[in-house]
């Protein structure tokens, strides 16, 4: 026999159409108040950019301000810094919050204001962002940053005091015209510091209202669904026609409760936990799944698309030393490697790396083995002409990098050259084979010489390193520990013959 709690059947019509707008306009009501409630008791008091309030947001509340229409929020102070939520919110896309936080605090100690993130270079932002991944944001973040600047000189002097309060747009209309802020942003920023009533819709959101309204077959991938769902944000804020008389008194407190429901209750990756949801009582999703008309809500309310394909990629990656002191060859100080700046667009866009090319089929599948021998990037054949040869070039094996949309192998190589190697032509060298192999794809605007240049191995973590090219450089010095631990007499990794005059040195090298 069922042990099924009863609850009251909830007719999913209700949400899709709203005939009885006095109802209607009660049940979102009764929603809001629910999550609001919930959120008081619940919410997090361990973001640094979000510090505890009180029970009460209500000096926000009070003005009830709607989308577009909140004049007098600039002059208020708002509830949290709006550049700190910023951050936080581009920082917290596709990544979990306890990612975030070591991030978020490491961004506000080189820059704590928003002055301080406009006068930075490029590459500053992007040493500091490193690791996160996503690099294009950092940027935006930047260029937003500069935006705000002139903004804020244009506005009017009794608005331009310099206090947090106007270090920002406060409405959505107007963050929108900040390069690299969305719909999403806008709506988190203007809610969660000044108020407006409008709701910001991620996907932890737009998972809490499809099940809400029990819709069946809901993908939330495709575009126009995430329209949709944004539509019901609006609607259940208050912020519609429709729903206009029931305008959310309190959209800091109702996002920031939709966001963390749907984070830690409604949550993704797992069955709901519909036991703890202040919304049990309003779920349509719940409803169904008692009644027995779903077995599951999990994968069925919204739908689990798919994953996308992911296109796979075969890179051969080249780490080229120049041993300054064979002696002390393995310290970060005394190793300098070629470096390579990636084109300012597409992946990993303006970031450093090891020369790195696309293996081409003629490459043989850029496999360990003798087509290697002469692979250009390794054997660098102007140099060969000149007859300066590299004191040994070693296999390091392959490894795996996954980026959201592509899943790519790199294959990566270790070539030592001794400490008299006229630097300028390897460079050149360099640059004529990863110029050469790219020259169909993509053009590299950056002039050679911020495009191509030597640098320490402390030089390169301080600097903007991906963590592909970190991945790379740990496999180069773990199979550089591995090989000289090793005993063997004959090294079997050796694939390129160094010439005679060079072969005494590479033995000093070991
Ligand atoms: S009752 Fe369950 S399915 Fe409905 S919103 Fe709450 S956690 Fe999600």
């Amino acid at each position: 026999m069922s042990r099924r709690p009863t609850v009251k059947r909830i007719d999913p019509h209700e949400w899709r159409t709203p005939t009885r707008v006095g109802a209607t306009c009660a049940f979102y009501r009764a929603i809001q108040e629910d999550v609001i409630a919930w959120w008081r008791r619940n919410q997090r008091t361990d973001l640094p950019w979000r510090p505890a309030t009180g029970a009460e947001t209500s000096s926000l509340s009070s003005s009830k301000s709607v989308a577009g229409s909140s004049s007098s929020v600039a002059a208020r102070t708002p509830l949290y810094n709006p550049y700190e939520v910023w951050v936080s919110e581009v920082m917290s896309q596709q990544t979990r919050m306890e990612t975030v936080i070591p991030y978020f605090n490491k961004w506000m100690d080189k820059f704590p204001t928003i002055e301080a993130l406009a006068a930075a270079s490029e590459d500053e932002v992007r040493a500091v962002w490193a690791g996160m991944g996503y690099y294009r944001r950092a940027l935006y973040l930047h260029k937003g940053s500069q935006y705000l600047l002139e903004w804020r000189r244009r506005q009017p002097s009794d608005k331009c005091s310099r206090t947090s309060a106007a270090s920002m747009p406060s409405t959505q209309q107007e963050l929108l015209k900040v390069p690299g802020i969305g719909p999403y942003t806008s709506a988190a920023v203007a809610s969660l510091c000044f108020g407006e009533a409008v709701c910001s819709v991620d996907g932890n959101v737009i998972r809490v209202l499809s099940r809400l309204r029990g819709e069946r077959g809901f993908d939330p991938k495709v575009p126009a669904n995430v329209k949709r769902a944004c539509g019901w944000g609006q609607e259940l804020m208050g912020n519609t026609p429709q729903t206009a008389s029931v305008v959310c008194g309190d959209p800091s407190a109702l996002n920031q409760g939709l966001m963390e429901l749907g984070s830690s209750v409604c949550r993704p990756g797992g069955a709901p936990l519909c036991s703890s949801c202040p919304l049990r009582a309003h779920c349509c999703a719940y409803a169904l799944l008692q009644s027995g008309e779903i077995d599951a809500i999990e994968g069925f309310i919204p739908i689990r698309a798919a994953a996308a394909a992911k296109r796979c990629a075969k890179e051969i990656s080249v780490v080229h030393e120049v041993v300054e002191d064979a002696a002390a060859a393995s310290e970060a100080s005394q190793r300098r490697f070629v470096v390579v700046r990636r084109p300012p667009t597409g992946l990993l866009a303006g970031m450093l790396e090891f020369p790195t090319v696309s293996a081409a089929a003629e490459d043989g599948g850029a496999k360990a083995g003798p087509a290697l021998q002469e692979h250009p990037l390794c054997a660098l054949p102007l140099l060969r002409s000149s007859k300066e040869a590299p004191l040994n070039v070693k296999t390091c094996g392959s490894i795996r990098h996954i980026f959201s949309h592509i899943d790519m192998d790199v294959e990566v190589f270790h070539v030592q050259w001794p400490a008299q190697i006229n630097v300028p032509e390897l460079l050149r060298a360099v640059a004529s084979v990863v110029d050469e192999r790219h020259a169909d794809s993509e053009c590299n605007p950056f002039p050679a010489a911020t495009r191509i240049f030597f640098m320490s191995e402390a030089e390169l973590k301080a600097g903007a390193p991906s963590r592909l090219m970190l991945k790379v450089l740990h496999q180069v010095s773990s199979h550089e520990v591995k090989r000289k631990r090793s005993a063997a007499p004959q090294e079997a990794s050796v694939l390129f013959s160094p010439s005679p005059t060079t072969a005494s040195k590479k033995r000093a090298c070991r």
